[in-house]
């Protein structure tokens, strides 16, 4: 791989750049996710998506206005109408926009109705088109052209950051390859690969990655672990008469879904799904429950989980005649579990939580004594 792009290159900013999106940001600890339908086709279908979307927990609204179709026959999008119409779900479902901008000459309007501008697949090497979004002051999302390289990718990304736009995410959304199953292959290597090698931050686009609506729920939970820094998903308040990319689509619900199971298996790698700060409405409660509840779920998994490992240490410990409790160990797993706690949880809270984690695990290890110990006290 060629290392002549020098402003993209990680080592410019090794910690990763992060791009402020309306309230919130991408490329740090805050996983972004945008949706909407591939394309605006009515006031009715955006205000049902933008709501549908920003109740489930996106924060950023897309629409396609201008829309690159293989077919000239096909549905090339509302123009300025539907950019209108984005501009206008998005206020009032609260969310900033992101929408493609076809050709130069769309730049400027384009950039006068949306939050983040959207350079598509077909376009990733229309190097006018990359000056022209490096010349305005908003965020641009860059998509993998259909066979590109990473390195064509990352010097097309050169191509914006050079023009002084240093605003670029990167955007995996399926390669051409001999497969035909799906209608792109997702390249998660792309994924990973990038995380180090660039600063920019990358998102996965598992729509157009894989054209099939029931493959959306297990390549954004594979985005995620594999590090992405967020997702571009295609949600239509009724997929299958949808204008554009129907079979790929999925529901406001399937949507709720995805983003309820993401609430609570990111923050097992570290990061967390960014949360609005706007929207304190009954909808919005029931919103945050539904991801508590699905967080409690993940919680309880990794504390059964925890006690069947724990058994198996106190079943080795039985075997080789060592004493099931180990005062020491358990002094350096409350003094790690405070030392890490630092979030909204105080040191005291995390002392108190583990010492409960350590004396159920006791009784997990020891079962027989424990009940002893109970008869006794
Ligand atoms: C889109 O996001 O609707 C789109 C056209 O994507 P791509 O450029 O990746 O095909
Ligand atoms: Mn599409």
């Amino acid at each position: 791989m060629s290392s002549s792009y020098k402003l993209v290159d990680r080592s410019r900013c090794p910690n990763g750049t992060r791009i402020r999106i309306g309230d919130s940001e991408i490329g740090g600890d805050e996983f972004v996710v945008a949706a909407g339908p591939c394309a605006v086709e009515s006031p009715d279908q955006m205000m049902q998506a933008s709501t549908g979307v920003a109740f489930a927990g996106a924060r950023i609204l897309r629409g396609g206005a201008f829309k690159p179709r293989t077919s000239p026959y096909a549905f090339q999008g509302m123009g300025e109408e539907g950019l209108q119409l984005l501009a206008e779900a998005g206020r009032f479902a609260g969310l900033p926009t992101i929408t493609e901008a076809l050709s130069t000459e769309d730049v400027q309007l384009v950039a006068r109705y949306s939050d983040v501008l959207q350079v598509g697949a077909r376009n990733m090497q229309n190097f006018a088109l990359l000056k022209a979004v490096g010349a305005i002051d908003k965020p641009v999302l860059l998509k993998r052209g259909l066979s590109a390289t990473v390195d064509e990718l990352l010097m097309a990304a050169e191509y914006i950051v050079l023009q002084g736009n240093s605003r670029v995410i990167l955007c995996e959304r399926g390669i051409r390859t001999f497969e035909t199953a799906t209608r792109n292959t997702i390249d998660l290597n792309a994924v990973a690969l990038l995380k180090q090698i660039t600063h920019l931050p990358v998102v996965v686009d598992p729509s157009h990655g894989t054209g099939r609506r029931d493959l959306i729920a297990p390549i954004s939970r594979a985005a995620a672990a594999v590090g992405a820094d967020g997702l571009l998903i295609e949600v239509h308040p009724t997929p299958d008469v949808a204008l554009c990319d129907g079979a790929q689509s999925i529901t406001p619900s399937a949507f709720a879904e995805i983003m309820r199971d993401l609430a609570a298996s990111l923050p097992v790698a570290g990061r967390h799904l960014a949360i609005g700060r706007s929207g304190e409405d009954g909808l919005a409660l029931k919103s945050h429950r539904d991801r508590i509840d699905s967080i409690d779920e993940a919680l309880l998994r990794l504390l059964c989980e925890r006690a069947r490992v724990a058994a198996r240490i106190g079943s080795i410990k039985r075997r080789n005649g060592e004493p099931i409790r180990s005062t020491e160990r358990e002094r350096i797993v409350l003094d790690r579990a405070i030392r890490q706690s630092g979030g909204t949880l105080p040191p005291e809270a995390i002392s108190r939580l583990f010492q409960a984690i350590i004396s159920e695990t006791r009784l997990v290890q020891a079962p027989t004594d424990a009940r002893e110990v109970n008869h006794a006290g």
